[in-house]
């Protein structure tokens, strides 16, 4: 068994301060990264929908331009046939030419009645589009504030973290080289808790309750004692007397 002394042990307390501030900082500012990415989703969703409805945009204005190429190619053939008309000689030639003029017409009645339709899709268009670009302009701007705010938010974090892992080197220095490899070991696997308080002769790590004969040597504090369930480093603190109870 491993032995260690009253001092040692104070000195696993201080370095599981240190710890537990640096695991909490670290998960913070891993949150308020994430947070980030979140809101920055945000602004990618409504750029992909907006390019969906440019897209749509693009389709009507090339639809609108070819149906008002069409209507106006028709029209000029109309009236290159009416001429014609004008110059036939047999009932035959007549007869072909008018229907030719006939359903070209027709053909120009049909289009002139959908472009109404085709315009204002357009037209539409061009209005979503308008509306989703201010609008994305002023999501573009709220976002970076937010996140702008986010990096506020970790700054003084950030600063923190540095402080509690120099310290957290600092304490170590104190301690034996091997026990501060198990001290690290344990708290890699643990979840950055490796020195925990039996208090009621519970583990505070896992809440085992404690065997007798080893509650009494983490009294004794003479060797290192780890929890037989959570394997963690086991100590005993004397109750406070002096703490006043709230209430
Ligand atoms: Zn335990």
């Amino acid at each position: 068994m491993q032995e260690i002394t009253r001092e040692d042990v104070n000195i696993l307390v201080q370095l599981q301060k240190a710890e537990t501030e640096t695991v909490r900082i670290e998960s913070f500012l891993k949150k308020i990264e994430n947070e980030k990415i979140g809101v920055e989703k945000e602004l990618v969703t409504f750029r992909t929908a907006l390019e969906e409805h440019k897209n749509a945009l693009s389709q009507s204005e090339t639809l609108c331009r070819e149906t008002e190429a069409e209507i106006q190619m028709l029209g000029e053939r109309v009236v290159r046939s009416n001429e014609k008309l004008r110059q036939v000689k047999t009932n035959k030639e007549y007869q072909a030419l008018q229907r030719e003029v006939d359903d070209n017409r027709k053909r120009k009645e049909s289009l002139e009645n959908s472009f109404m339709q085709i315009l204002e899709t357009k037209e539409a268009n061009e209005a979503i589009v308008a509306e989703r670009e201010a609008e994305l302009a002023q999501l573009s701007e709220k976002i970076r504030a937010d996140q702008a705010e986010i990096d506020k938010k970790g700054e003084d974090d950030r600063a923190l973290l540095e402080q509690y892992r120099k310290q957290r080197e600092e304490i170590g220095k104190n301690l034996d080289p091997s026990l501060y490899r198990q001290f690290n070991q344990i708290s890699d696997a643990s979840g950055g808790l490796a020195v925990v308080q039996v208090k009621e002769r519970l583990c505070r790590g896992c809440f085992m309750s404690i065997p007798h004969q080893l509650y009494i040597e983490v009294q004794r504090c003479n060797s290192l004692i780890l929890c037989p369930q959570c394997n963690r480093i086991l100590y005993y603190a004397e109750p406070e007397e002096n703490t006043v109870k709230a209430e």
